[in-house]
């Protein structure tokens, strides 16, 4: 009978591999062959298998509430379906702008729904001064305190910076000061600037940019999320050189809560309709992108978090299984990915459900990944 050795050195990644189950740090060649395996199911076991040591069989969720504040940007990026065209002084067909009393009684909703954590992203408005932002947390915090604030994506923060002539620290020196606990971690994308030039608009900020604003963050506490945009043109190289930039940053500061793989969903984005896609990735590239991500980041970021809005819960639970043992949260009126015909919607109950039909341990957590309690 063939053992687990046996058949991982047969494997066209057994170097890889063995390494990853002795828990030795992987490189980028490794990273590669990674992402170019034939045996998705041997990867998906030694990744199942690397997770159950790093973080044993607890399913963490949190109960979030996300809060699109205005859709009015300036970027027009080719992968997004969310935005509408900045127009001085004119209305858009389409686009809103929350007021802050708009803004308040959404999360007073969701507090009584029993959202813990308020996340909240939105377009590159210029119309929005820093106050704007400022009087959004603080109001938030005002009312309640115990809610967790995580807000605002790395590109949010550069632009506001720009805008208002503030340097990136003296931005989230007051916002830290009105009340944000955590940041956001999207618009990543890909680091890689030739493929950054096509899925992101340019005046949206360069890996680096994102990179050094995110070090600025957590230098002054503010912890965050950590993604990847994947599945529209970039190649196997692209996606480990973007998560070995993440780790490298990590082992300088500890920063990120999590790494979570965000699957490109194409429907009504530029990339789509101009032809440079197809059609999003097969449910096995997704396999492979967490599965690696978990093996690559071991050790560095232990919560591979997995957005099940983008890849439909059921592959999502089977995810589990390869790698991931996070489902983000509850993500009660996600607009972003639902601009894109994605309408998975996903209670904490059904949440409970995946993780238990797989026999592993439901339990809610806060933003930080303390566990508040099992379910
Ligand atoms: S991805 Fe973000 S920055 Fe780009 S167009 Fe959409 S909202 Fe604007």
């Amino acid at each position: 009978m063939r053992t687990l050795e046996t058949i991982i050195a047969d494997s066209s990644a057994s170097k890889a591999l063995e390494k990853a189950i002795h828990g030795e740090e992987l490189d980028f060649n490794d990273g590669v062959s990674l992402m170019n395996i034939d045996d998705i199911h041997l990867l998906g076991l030694v990744a199942d298998n690397v997770r159950k040591k790093l973080v044993g069989d607890k399913v963490t969720f949190v109960s979030s509430y996300n809060l699109n504040y205005s859709n009015i940007c300036v970027a027009k990026c080719s992968i997004c379906a969310f935005y509408r065209p900045y127009k001085k002084g004119k209305k858009v067909s389409g686009g809103y702008t929350l007021s802050v009393p708009q803004v308040l009684e959404r999360v007073k909703k969701a507090v009584n729904n029993g959202a813990t954590e308020i996340h909240i992203v939105g377009g590159l408005n210029p119309d929005l001064q820093i106050e704007f932002y400022e009087n959004i947390f603080r109001g938030i915090k005002t009312k309640w305190p115990n809610v967790t604030v995580k807000a605002l994506t790395m590109i949010e923060i550069i632009f506001i910076s720009k805008l208002t002539n503030n340097s990136i620290t003296e931005v989230f020196s007051r916002f830290k000061d009105a009340g944000i606990d955590a940041n956001a971690g999207g618009g990543a994308e890909i680091f890689n600037p030739e493929i950054r030039k096509i899925v992101a608009a340019a005046s949206k900020c360069s890996g680096e940019e994102w990179l050094n604003a995110a070090e600025i963050a957590h230098k002054q506490g503010i912890r965050g999320n950590s993604t990847m945009l994947y599945g529209h043109v970039e190649k196997t190289e692209h996606r480990v050189d973007h998560i070995l930039k993440i780790r490298e940053l990590q082992k300088r500061t500890s920063g990120f809560l999590s790494f979570i793989p965000l699957k490109y969903s194409p429907e009504n984005t530029e990339l789509l309709i101009s032809g440079r896609v197809n059609g999003p990735s097969s449910a096995f590239d997704d396999l492979r992108v967490y599965a690696t991500s978990r093996l690559l980041l071991a050790g560095s970021i232990n919560n591979i978090a997995i957005y099940w809005v983008a890849l439909g819960k059921k592959v999502a639970q089977i995810v589990l299984t390869y790698g991931g043992n996070d489902l983000v949260g509850t993500a009660l009126n996600e607009k972003v990915y639902r601009s894109t015909g994605r309408n998975e919607i996903a209670t904490k109950e059904s949440i409970v459900h995946i993780a238990k039909e797989i026999g592993r341990i439901p339990a809610e957590r806060d933003t930080l990944y303390n566990v508040l309690n099992y379910l």
